[in-house]
């Protein structure tokens, strides 16, 4: 069988692929873009990344090794009404209608720029926030305006709604620095912007407040989450959008049909279905873990920022030296370079007490 080339239009299929690209291929919007390659060496340990550090969930686990000859034949189901209904239910959301899924939040993040503003069209996010944002926003056209977060760790929602974006975009708590957003904060931004406002709850499960129950019927909000944090299923690619249904079909629109694999959508139905108790049991523990790493950097002379996550953002000179010491021996932190008001920082994601303390002795050492 010949498959047609998608890059000819010519009757006869000709292919086209030994001339060389006409000129305005690539984009040139995209040549200041960078491949997001985090530097990833093989260690014992993987701090760096912000997933649960307790496993995963074993009903997933079990989904995924029973999965058939049969059903990976076929194309995925499409919706695939079990993982909707599943996330629903989860989400205490009353109708399916209201939610997406996506392969990560990733791609949710990415189909809603496309699906619900146009090329040119600004999105407006505090900063420092989740990287993948300016950069979806360049893949699609999308001007990316970041404003500073205020010296406090709340965002500035006067230079957000000044921006008078398409999009909004909220993450709480934040990545990287674990901050929450201000109820009334988040409500000022919902009731005054002029556009769609996204809020990012990828680590939901770790905090105090969520705005999912509004989002069916708010119309301009749409919550994104993931089952690649609190879940412990970041290989699985599963994540989903809570907002009104006809925002949901838009959105729908830009994702195209088959976004989640067969056996993804069993382990994350299987997770949501049997093993939310696992989740939060686990969820729990990072929470406490996270206050004891805080009290352990802390004594060390450092100063973690507050945190709502199942991280701790920490600043430090000299990040880079620190975490390659760390890394050398077993444990992958991750290093920023001069971000906003913090300067260099580590970011680190909560692990069980063992792991903890041997990570809090090898930034000791790397300090002393
Ligand atoms: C990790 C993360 C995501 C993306 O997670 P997926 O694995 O793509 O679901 C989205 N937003 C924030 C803030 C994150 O930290």
């Amino acid at each position: 069988m010949t498959y047609g080339n998608p890059m000819t239009n010519s009757a006869n299929g000709t292919s086209d692929f030994t001339r060389p690209l006409p000129a305005r291929v690539p984009r040139e919007s995209y040549a200041p873009l960078s491949l997001y390659a985090p530097d990833r060496p093989a260690v014992q340990h993987d701090l760096s990344d912000n997933t649960n550090q307790w496993g995963t969930p074993p009903s997933a686990l079990a989904a995924v090794q029973s999965v058939s000859a049969e059903s990976l034949l076929q194309y995925p189901s499409q919706p695939s009404v079990p993982l909707l209904e599943a996330i629903a239910r989860f989400a205490a959301v009353d109708s399916t209608d209201a939610v997406v899924t996506g392969c990560g939040s990733d791609d949710l993040l990415d189909c809603i720029m496309r699906a619900l503003a146009e090329p040119g069209d600004r999105i407006v996010a505090s900063w420092p926030s989740f990287t993948m944002i300016p950069y979806f926003a360049r893949t699609n056209g999308l001007e990316p305006v970041l404003v500073p977060y205020n010296a406090d760790w709340d965002v500035d929602a006067d230079a957000l709604l000044a921006a008078r974006a398409r999009i909004t975009y909220l993450c709480a708590p934040n990545n990287p620095t674990g901050a929450g957003i201000r109820r009334e904060t988040v409500e000022r931004v919902l009731a005054e912007a002029e556009g769609i406002v996204v809020l990012d709850e990828a680590y939901a499960e770790f905090a105090r407040d969520s705005f999912i129950d509004i989002a069916p019927t708010h119309g301009r909000l749409i919550v994104t989450r993931t089952m690649s944090k609190a879940f412990g299923l970041a290989g699985v690619r599963v994540g989903y959008g809570v907002g009104a249904p006809a925002l949901v079909r838009e959105i729908e629109k830009a994702r195209g049909p088959y976004k989640v694999t067969t056996p993804s959508e069993l382990a994350a139905t299987a997770a949501l279905t049997q093993d939310v108790p696992w989740m939060r049991q686990h969820a729990a523990e990072a929470v406490t873990q996270r206050e004891w790493l805080r009290g352990e950097l802390v004594r060390l002379g450092l100063t973690p920022l507050p945190s709502q996550a199942n991280f701790l953002l920490v600043p430090v000179a000299d990040a880079a030296r620190i975490a390659g010491y760390v890394a050398d021996r077993g444990i992958l932190l991750r290093a920023f370079r001069g971000l906003p008001i913090v300067g260099d920082a580590l970011r680190i994601t909560v692990a069980p007490t063992a792991v903890m303390e041997r990570c809090v002795s090898l930034i000791a050492e790397a300090l002393a």
